[in-house]
C-alpha cells in the first residue's frame, strides 16, 4: 500500500527552458514521515509546489500517483480535497478576514468538493475550539485576521491548526530558508507529532537538521541538483549536521 509514488519526475519552468527536477523518485507509504534535506537550490521547494499543483512549472517526464490517482491531472483544489496539504513556505496574510472565517471557508469548501454537507456554525466552533485546545493554541488567535501581525511562531501554529482542521492524508511542510527559531520549531514539531497517525503521511522539507531532532523521520532523503541522490534513516540527517553535504555529494 502506497500513498504517494513519484517516478522519474522531470520538471522545468514554464517561462524558460530551465530543468529543475531531473528524475525524482520517491515512494511514501501511509503513516510514514519522510524528510528531504539538501543544499539551497537543489529543487526541494519545486518538488512541493509541483505536488500541490502550483502554476509556473511544466512536467516534462515522469509520473505522480496519489492513492492510485494521477495527481498531475488534478487541479490544485482537487488535490487539496483528495487530502494533499502544503504548508509553510510563505504563510499569507489576509487582512480583514478573521481566522475563524478563513478556517470555516476552507473546511466547508473541502467538504463540499467531497460531497459532504457543510458544518453548521455551532458544530464548526465546537470542532475548531477542540482542535485548538489539543494543540495548545490560544482561542484568542482564532478571532484575529489571518496571519496579520502574527509572529513567525504564531503563523506556524496557525498553519498547524489549518492542517488539524483539514485532516489531510499527506502533509507537505516546506521550511523557509531562514528557518525557525527554536521555540517555533518545537511548536511545529509538537503539532506534527500530535497529528501523526497510521493513515497520515508527512513530507518534511528542511534545510537544517535541527527540526529533525524533534520530528523523528522514518526516511531521510538528500536532494541535490534536481534528484534524490541518497536515502536512509534518521542517521543520514545527523551525518549532514556533522559533516555537511560535501561527503554525501562527492561523486554524485
Ligand atoms: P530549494 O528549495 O532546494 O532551495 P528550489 O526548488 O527553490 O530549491 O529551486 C531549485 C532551482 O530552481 C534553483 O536553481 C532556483 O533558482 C530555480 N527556480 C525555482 N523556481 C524558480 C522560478 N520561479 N524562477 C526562476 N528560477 C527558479
Ligand atoms: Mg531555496
Ligand atoms: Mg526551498
Amino acid at each position: 500500500d502506497k500513498m504517494l509514488t513519484i517516478k522519474n519526475l522531470h520538471v522545468k519552468l514554464e517561462e524558460e527552458d530551465k530543468a529543475i527536477l531531473k528524475g525524482v523518485d520517491l515512494v511514501i507509504k501511509p503513516g510514514e514521515v519522510h524528510a528531504i534535506m539538501g543544499p539551497n537550490g537543489s529543487g526541494k521547494s519545486t518538488t512541493s509546489y509541483v505536488l500541490a499543483g502550483r502554476d509556473g512549472y511544466e512536467v516534462t517526464d515522469g509520473e505522480v500517483e496519489f492513492e492510485g490517482e494521477n495527481l498531475l491531472e488534478m487541479e490544485p483544489e482537487e488535490r487539496a480535497a483528495a487530502g494533499v496539504f502544503l504548508a509553510f513556505q510563505y504563510p499569507v496574510e489576509i487582512p480583514g478576514v478573521g481566522n475563524l472565517t478563513f478556517l470555516r471557508t476552507a473546511l466547508n469548501a473541502q467538504r463540499k468538493s467531497r460531497g459532504e454537507e457543510e458544518l453548521s456554525a455551532a458544530d464548526f466552533l465546537k470542532l475548531v475550539r477542540a482542535r485548538a485546545a489539543s494543540l495548545k493554541i490560544d482561542a484568542e488567535m482564532l478571532k484575529r485576521p489571518v496571519n496579520v501581525g502574527f509572529s513567525g511562531g504564531e503563523k506556524k501554529r496557525n498553519e498547524i491548526l489549518q492542517m488539524a482542521m483539514l485532516e489531510p492524508k499527506l502533509c507537505i511542510l516546506d521550511e523557509t530558508d531562514s528557518g525557525l527559531d527554536v521555540d517555533a520549531m518545537k511548536l511545529v514539531a509538537e503539532g506534527v507529532n500530535a497529528l501523526r497517525s497510521p493513515e497520515r503521511s508527512f513530507l518534511v522539507i528542511t534545510h537544517y537538521q535541527r527540526l529533525l531532532d524533534h520530528i523523528k523521520p522514518d526516511v531521510v532523503h538528500i536532494m541535490a541538483n534536481g534528484r534524490i541522490v541518497k536515502s536512509g534513516g534518521p542517521e543520514l540527517a545527523l551525518e549532514v549536521e556533522n559533516n555537511g553535504y560535501g561527503d554525501l555529494l562527492a561523486g554524485v
